[in-house]
Formats: C-alpha cells, sequence, structure tokens
C-alpha cells in the first residue's frame, strides 16, 4: 500500500509529508483565559504530555482574541507539542498567532476578505519559518459554489489559494477539505489527491459525539488512507479529547499505517462473566494507549472464550469459574483480584516495553 507523494513540510519540530508517519492530532477544548492560572497552564502541559504517549504529535488552539496573547506565547514556548493557531475571519489574529511563536496557522481564506489579507499572513508565515493550513469547509464555500457539488468546489478554491500562495514564494502548506457529508470528504480528498502534492490533512468536520465521529470517520478516513492518501488527521469527536486521539491510532492501525502500542481484544462482557471486563477496560483504556510496547492483551469475562483468546494474545486477564487468572502467552502464570489486576497487567507491560 502506496503513500501517495507529497512534499515535506515542516510544523515546529515535526515533518509532515509522504516520507513520514501519518500524524495525529486534536485540539484543546477549553478557552485560553482559564491558563492564565500558573496551576492550570502546568496542569495543561502535563496534560499534552500525556497526549504525546497516547500518540498525539500535533496540538491545536483556537486563537479568538488578542487578550490572549501572553498566553498563548507561553504555550507556543512550553509545549511539548508543535502547536497550532486556529484563525478565522481575522488575519491580523493570524499575524499575533505568528509572532508569538505558533508553528502553524490555521485559516480559510474565504472568510479572511480580501487577497492582500491573506498575503499578508502567508508572508508573515515565510517570514517565521511556520506551516499554513488551508482548511476549506463546505458550509463556508463562495456563495456561488455552495449551490454546487461541494467536493469540486472545495477542490477548486483549494487549488486557486495554493496558486496564490506558490506566487507568493510560500510552499510550506497542507490543505484540508472537510464537510459534514462524508461522501463529499472522500471524494474532495480523492480528487484534490491527484492534482497537487502538498500533504493532507484529513477529517469529517462536526461529525458528533463518539459513536458517528468514529463510524463517519472510519468510513471517510480508512478508505482514504488505505488509499494511501493522508499525512495528519483528527478524529473530531464532541468528547474527550482523549478519544480523538485513541481512534486515530486505532484506524492508523487498522489500515497498517502505523505499528506498535497495544492490540486489544476483550470481550463485551455478558451474564457468564466472572470477571466484569467492561469496567476493567474502561478503567484501564487510557493507560493502554499510552504503552509502547507492540503487544496483543485480551480482557476477557469467563472461561468460554477466554482461555482461547489468552493463547493468542501476549499477555491476558480473564475470568475463570469464580477467580480471575493472568496468563502470559497462554500460559497461566498468575491468579489475581479485581483490584490487583491493573497493578499485575501494567508491571509486566512496561517489562516488555523495555525489552523490546
Ligand atoms: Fe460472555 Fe464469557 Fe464470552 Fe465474555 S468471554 S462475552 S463473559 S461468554
Amino acid at each position: 500500500m502506496e503513500r501517495r507523494n507529497t512534499k515535506d513540510i515542516v510544523v515546529g519540530s515535526l515533518h509532515l509529508g509522504s516520507a513520514y508517519p501519518v500524524a495525529i492530532q486534536t485540539m484543546w477544548s477549553s478557552p485560553l483565559a482559564l491558563l492564565a492560572d500558573n496551576d492550570q497552564f502546568e496542569q495543561m502541559l502535563t496534560t499534552l504530555r500525556t497526549y504525546a504517549t497516547m500518540g498525539c504529535s500535533v496540538i491545536r488552539f483556537s486563537y479568538p482574541n488578542r487578550d490572549e496573547k501572553a498566553i498563548f506565547t507561553r504555550i507556543c514556548k512550553e509545549s511539548p507539542l508543535p502547536v497550532v493557531a486556529d484563525i478565522h475571519f481575522d488575519w491580523k489574529l493570524a499575524m499575533e498567532a505568528l509572532a508569538c511563536g505558533a508553528h502553524k496557522v490555521r485559516i480559510n481564506p474565504g472568510n479572511i476578505g480580501s487577497k492582500w489579507k491573506v498575503e499578508e499572513i502567508v508572508r508573515c508565515g515565510a517570514d517565521h519559518n511556520s506551516a499554513i493550513r488551508i482548511g476549506l469547509n463546505g458550509g463556508s464555500l463562495p456563495h456561488a459554489l455552495r449551490q454546487g457539488d461541494h467536493a469540486e468546489g472545495m477542490v477548486s478554491t483549494a487549488l486557486t489559494y495554493l496558486d496564490w500562495f506558490e506566487k507568493w514564494g510560500f510552499y510550506n502548506t497542507v490543505v484540508s477539505l472537510k464537510d459534514t457529508d462524508p461522501d463529499v470528504t472522500y471524494r474532495a480528498y480523492r480528487d484534490i489527491a491527484t492534482k497537487m502534492d502538498y500533504p493532507l490533512h484529513l477529517g469529517v468536520t462536526e461529525a458528533g459525539g463518539i459513536i458517528s465521529a468514529v463510524t463517519r470517520s472510519t468510513w471517510v478516513l480508512g478508505r482514504l488512507l488505505a488509499d494511501g492518501i493522508g499525512d495528519t488527521l483528527r478524529i473530531s469527536i464532541t468528547d474527550d479529547n482523549e478519544y480523538e486521539i485513541a481512534a486515530g491510532r486505532e484506524i492508523l492501525r487498522t489500515v497498517g499505517r502505523e505499528q506498535g502500542g497495544v492490540r486489544l481484544i476483550s470481550c463485551p462482557r455478558c451474564g457468564r462473566a466472572s470477571f466484569d471486563s467492561q469496567a476493567f477496560l474502561k478503567k484501564i483504556q487510557n493507560r493502554l494507549l499510552q504503552v509502547p510496547a507492540d503487544v496483543t492483551v485480551a480482557i476477557m469475562g469467563c472461561q468460554v472464550n477466554g482461555p482461547g483468546e489468552a493463547l493468542h494474545a501476549d499477555v491476558a486477564i480473564t475470568g475463570i469459574g469464580n477467580r480471575i487468572y493472568f496468563y502470559e502467552k497462554g500460559i497461566l502464570q498468575q491468579e489475581v483480584t479485581a483490584e490487583t489486576a491493573e497493578e499485575v497487567l501494567f508491571a509486566r507491560l512496561k517489562e516488555l516495553s523495555h525489552a523490546q
């Protein structure tokens, strides 16, 4: 499965493009003003470090007004992840975010206003060695194009903007074409992938809560990634960012775009369960995502499928009768309890991570 060949784009310490892994992004969901409090700021940095260990490579912040300049400058300096500023409407805010140290700004040139304002942003991006994402959205196309096929409209509009950027000597560009209709989004990305060689940021906009967002995103992004299209992605979910990162990794692993980390086998739990696999998994799933070892972990409720799945897994926790056991490569290691299972499992996963 070949990746589509793209230019190499630099976003702070990160490279985007076909020569590099597909990068997962998420977006900070609280107002910047809250980070004026030093404890909250430190907590935010800790959270970003956790995101990084979960597999996230880029963090995006809304930069809605200039009151946040000092906070945003501090974020750009101290963030463990490259920082993207999300800008709408106000070209001066984009310039300011770049001056604060943003490694990339996301703009929709269509809502910035005049072409000269877009040019100011692009030239400022070049001065700061920053990247720019041309982030188009089917709902905000120019009025004439909004009546027709959004996929065609987004592709032709993006190509026009790329042409402007190149005429101004700017090439550190990423493109996204999102629509609430998954089919429109898929067709737009497929089409533009054959017409230019800039990296593509994949996503389905306003995709909803976990179930609808993951389903729609998998349907669109899974097929694009399997076609070799896509260099960075965000799974937009109206829920915690950890789900966005986890969903991104699962999609990348499922289509074979990412190796390593935990592959999980778990039973849904039913009336036979002597071990509450569902509650246990809920408790440990974010921790599992931070395990770098390339391992298969099985979490099973009872003897019907527990020992069988333990045979295929590197490590397994399964209920059997009234008891709970820890297995390694199908061999029973020790009995555990609902309270000690997490500790035993992660102690072994830590050893396996060090050994690999
Ligand atoms: Fe039910 Fe046991 Fe199968 Fe889990 S492994 S779904 S508890 S029968």
